[in-house]
């Protein structure tokens, strides 16, 4: 038996689990799309339901493999697409919608994202989500890769306030976030969608990494998620198009580590002693 997933709550009350799944590289190679279907609808049978996607994955490539693998079970996922800086002005952000749309095979997204932010005013690209919004093409829309000054930036624009998300990089070895754009998050209740949350495979030979997982009989990916699924109103999102490494990221929430490896990890991967600027992949 497994633990459930925990769930976190977004601001419009909706309750979606606290572990997604990425799709960042899928779409780009025609010998992999099986796998990667096969993969996608495996993180909805394992309740990984929320789906990470944008425009610009494989030039639209990966919004096509999640509009495969959902074609006959949409509802059972949460969905979240990206539109690139340069094409969020007004018309470009809902045309960009629309072809996203389009990809995925389905006539809404649960949740649209500014991926990151770039020349067009923030004023217009919140003014289009909000007109998707009301026009049912997305259920809700938040930011990507936006800092404490960008955020209280968007909190003073027109319905700003309205952001869902926000999705920055996070994870053991970038804590960056932990000394102020976490807690700024989490008083401001909008959670933190953590990207690249094993950093890419780069953290997981780390030899602290690697003692603790031991200690657990568990995997350095496992303890990696469990760090990330610790936190308050943080999503962690890995990617895998691999079965099994996907059922073991799963898995990770079954994982229950004492405060004194917690100190080891600390101690290995230290948390944010000032401000630093936000870090992006
Ligand atoms: P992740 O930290 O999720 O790492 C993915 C890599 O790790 C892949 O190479 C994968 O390979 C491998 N991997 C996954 N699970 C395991 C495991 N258990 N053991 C060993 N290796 C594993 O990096 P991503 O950058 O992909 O981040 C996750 C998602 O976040 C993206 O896919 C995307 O959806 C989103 N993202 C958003 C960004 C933004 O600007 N908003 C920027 C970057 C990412 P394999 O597939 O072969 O298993």
């Amino acid at each position: 038996m497994h633990d459930a997933i925990p769930t976190v709550t977004l601001p419009g009350g909706e309750e979606v689990p606290s572990l997604g799944f990425g799709t960042w590289m899928m779409g780009e190679d025609k010998s992999a799309a099986k796998a990667e279907v096969d993969a996608v609808r495996l993180a909805l049978d394992l309740g990984m339901t929320i789906i990470d996607t944008a425009e610009m994955y494989g030039d639209g490539g990966a919004e096509r493999i999640v509009g495969e693998a959902l074609k006959d079970r949409r509802e059972n996922a949460f969905l979240v697409s990206k539109v690139l800086p340069w094409n969020a002005s007004y018309d470009g952000t809902i045309k960009a919608c629309h072809a996203s749309l389009d990809r995925l095979g389905t006539d809404h997204l649960d949740l649209y994202l500014l991926h990151w932010r770039g020349e067009h005013p923030l004023d217009d690209t919140v003014a289009a989500m909000e007109e998707l919004k009301a026009a049912g093409r997305i259920r809700a829309w938040g930011v990507s890769n936006f800092d404490v000054d960008d955020m209280e930036e968007l909190f003073s624009v027109a319905d700003g306030k309205n952001c869902a998300v926000n999705q920055v990089l996070y994870n053991l070895s970038r804590r960056g976030i932990e000394f102020d754009l976490l807690p700024w998050c989490q008083e401001h209740k909008i959670p933190v969608m953590a990207y690249s949350p094993i950093e890419q495979g780069r953290i997981l030979r780390h030899p602290e990494l690697a003692h603790v997982a031991k200690a657990y009989q568990a995997t350095p990916a496992q303890v990696a998620l469990a760090f990330l699924l610790e936190r308050e109103s943080v999503i962690p999102i890995p990617k895998t198009s691999n079965l099994r490494r996907l059922q073991e990221n799963r898995d990770a929430v079954d994982l229950d580590i004492s405060d004194e490896d917690w100190a080891r990890l600390d101690a290995a991967f230290p948390p944010p002693a000032r401000k630093v600027p936000l870090a992006m992949l």
